[in-house]
């Protein structure tokens, strides 16, 4: 058992850092790519344009499947070099909608490294996007009853995790925000003054990546989340 005095507070995203979940709108992404079939578009043109249109809407509808299936259907009206039909349309739509219904698939060793992470620290879940989908993700993952709090938020910038800090009480020294994500979950824990702990995903959004600001000591970089139990 550990002391108290290393006793410490760990900040845990969700999405793809303890299941999957960018994979499933990769997927969509794809078959959309297909459905649209583009005459002289490339792949990588389409989804530039869709990068484009994400990035627009975001600050009006959040993150999300019904946010990502609204972008996708106003990719396809802005692409789409043939009529604009409603079967094409619903089409369109549900293959947005079906990432909600995918079951939540935890990533390698996460149901064991958690039961015994809260052995020993204090555990909050921390995740963006929309309240509903998230909570019904929490619920899914089996792992609601290790985590102290879990929290569902808009965004995650230096803010967010100032007020963690305030709100808790936590001493930033021993408060660490462990995620995949550099724009929401490394560099604004560290610019709060917290330590990190990035564990990177193949699949992890595009508009989620930048480089991980350097912070002295204040930040591990892990392969996999299993290997949390070797440092706390
Ligand atoms: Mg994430």
């Amino acid at each position: 058992m550990a002391s108290d005095t290393s006793r410490q507070f760990l900040l845990i995203d969700g999405d793809d850092t303890l299941w999957d979940n960018n994979v499933y709108f990769e997927q969509a992404i794809e078959a959309f790519i297909d459905f649209l079939g583009h005459s002289s578009m490339t792949r990588e043109q389409v989804r530039a344009a869709l990068d484009e249109i994400e990035l627009m809407n975001v600050s009006v509808h959040g993150y999300g499947s019904a946010s990502f299936t609204k972008n996708l259907r106003q990719t396809y009206e802005r692409l789409a070099e043939r009529d604009l039909r409603p079967p094409e349309i619903e089409h369109v739509l549900q293959l947005g909608q079906r990432i909600a219904t995918q079951p939540v698939q935890l990533l390698p060793n996460v149901a064991e490294t958690v039961g015994y992470l809260a052995g020993r620290h204090d555990l909050m879940l921390l995740t963006k996007g929309h309240p509903e989908e998230q909570r019904l993700k929490i619920e899914k993952s089996g792992l609601a009853s290790r985590f102290t709090a879990t929290a569902v938020v808009h965004e995650k910038a230096e803010e967010t995790y100032r007020a963690i800090v305030q709100e808790r009480q936590l001493d930033p020294t021993r408060t660490w925000m462990i995620g995949n994500s550099p724009r929401s979950d490394i560099n604004p824990a560290l610019q709060a003054g917290l330590n990190a702990v990035f564990i990177p995903h193949e699949h992890t959004w595009r508009l989620e990546k930048e480089k991980v600001t350097p912070a002295d000591g204040r930040l591990l970089v892990l392969r996999a989340f299993g290997e949390l139990r070797a440092h706390f």
